[in-house]
């Protein structure tokens, strides 16, 4: 038996493509794994440390559903510091990962047959958490650059969310202050909420990142969300948080209290590490992708698939039109290559030319991956 609304949803393709890679690997062959969006970095040892000795010290048992006020107080000097947001630790909500934060925002923001407006080919998990909601999605258009084109004329009656995520997973896009000034135009003109996703916004090369809650007219219809698992690649402690507008945040917590209750109590104190400890291991994280992306940028010219180079997260996303397509092409780079890739389809129907390679991966394996791309493709 499942639900009607269940039985639209499908499963995470990221999260299916990591799991094959995983278990091919663990059957003897040799995958190079370019599938799933995850550091390969470890988690920086003081904030392992923290979390340890938050066990120790017994702090095992349930916190508050909005998270542990040290963390809340950390985050919102955080986000008034770095993203020019007015956020108090009242308005700061801490999540089981930044996915509960995306599906509980979600939940809060939209009616059954709301639209939400996604721009481009956006993450996997967006639709899915609209359609829990009984909303529907309808995308924008961006052009050759993946930054938004001529998105008003999707925006209809129903529209009552647009989706953010800058730095874009999966095309490394990011919104300049125009893009984004455009964005909250509309949602100002239309009387709309914008969900901004920035869990890449320090992964970012030679560019800058704008909070767009910190736009004029955007602080009580932004909901801003951040995560530990890209930046403290703190992917397996899930640890994620959202602010804004302090109605929103109530049923926010509401729906917490009744699902996951709160982020892991000793994983929140690893979080107050991560975000008072030193930064230094982030610039350095950052510094290896950028020349990881370069390497595999310079690699797919060399092998003449059209590729943007992005200026922030560890996604490449090539056109692969004139290789059968991003399904087709994902196909052959597995069963040829032993190469797991994200097929642009899973991202919407604008990423169907084009197939996701994460590269967080070392520059060896990068290496190695073009070398078996140049027998496949040639
Ligand atoms: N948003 C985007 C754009 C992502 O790529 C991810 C990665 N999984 C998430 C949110 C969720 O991250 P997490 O739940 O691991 O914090
Ligand atoms: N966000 C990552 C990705 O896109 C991790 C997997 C997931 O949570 O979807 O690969």
């Amino acid at each position: 038996m499942v639900s009607d609304r269940m039985a639209s949803i499908q499963e995470s393709t990221t999260l299916k493509i990591s799991a094959m890679a995983k278990k091919l690997a663990a059957g003897g062959q040799d995958i190079i794994d370019m599938g799933v969006g995850e550091p390969d970095f470890d988690t920086p040892k003081h904030i392992v440390e923290a979390g340890c000795s938050s066990i120790r010290k017994g702090e095992t048992r349930y916190a508050p559903t909005a998270g542990i006020p040290q963390l809340r107080q950390a985050i919102a000097e955080k986000l008034v510091r770095e993203n020019l947001l007015n956020a108090t630790a009242d308005d700061v909500v801490v999540t089981p990962g930044a996915k509960m934060a995306v599906f509980a925002a979600i939940q809060a923001l939209l009616s059954e047959g709301d639209e939400c407006l996604l721009i481009g080919p956006s993450w996997v998990s967006y639709e899915p958490c609209v359609a829990f909601a009984g909303g529907r999605v309808a995308w924008g258009r961006v052009d050759g650059n993946f930054m938004p084109q001529n998105i008003a004329e999707s925006i209809n009656s129903k529209t009552r969310l647009i989706i953010v995520n800058s730095p874009s997973n999966p095309t490394g896009s990011v919104f300049d202050r125009k893009a984004l000034e455009e964005i909250s135009d509309l949602a100002v003109d239309h009387n709309l909420f914008v969900i901004s996703d920035e869990i890449y916004e320090k992964i970012i090369y030679d560019r800058e990142h704008i909070s767009i809650g910190s736009m004029a007219g955007m602080e009580d219809r932004t909901v801003t969300i951040n995560g530990f698992s890209k930046v403290y690649a703190m992917t397996g402690w899930r640890l994620g948080y959202l602010t804004g507008p302090k109605e929103t945040m109530k049923w926010v917590i509401r729906l917490l209290s009744h699902s996951v209750s709160q982020a892991t109590t000793f994983v929140q104190s690893a979080g107050v590490a991560a975000m008072q400890g030193p930064q230094e291991e982030i610039a350095s994280m950052v510094a290896e992708f950028k020349i990881r992306r370069d390497i595999l940028v310079e690699g797919l010219k060399d092998l003449g698939i059209p590729c943007n180079v992005p200026g922030g997260a560890f996604y490449l996303f090539p056109d692969v039109s004139a290789l059968d397509g991003g399904d087709a092409f994902t196909d052959k780079l597995l069963k040829e290559a032993l190469i797991a890739a994200t097929p642009g389809s899973a991202f919407g129907p604008g990423g169907a030319d084009y197939v996701r390679l994460s590269y967080a991966i070392s520059q060896s394996r990068i290496r190695q991956a073009l070398e078996r791309m140049k027998i496949i493709v040639k």
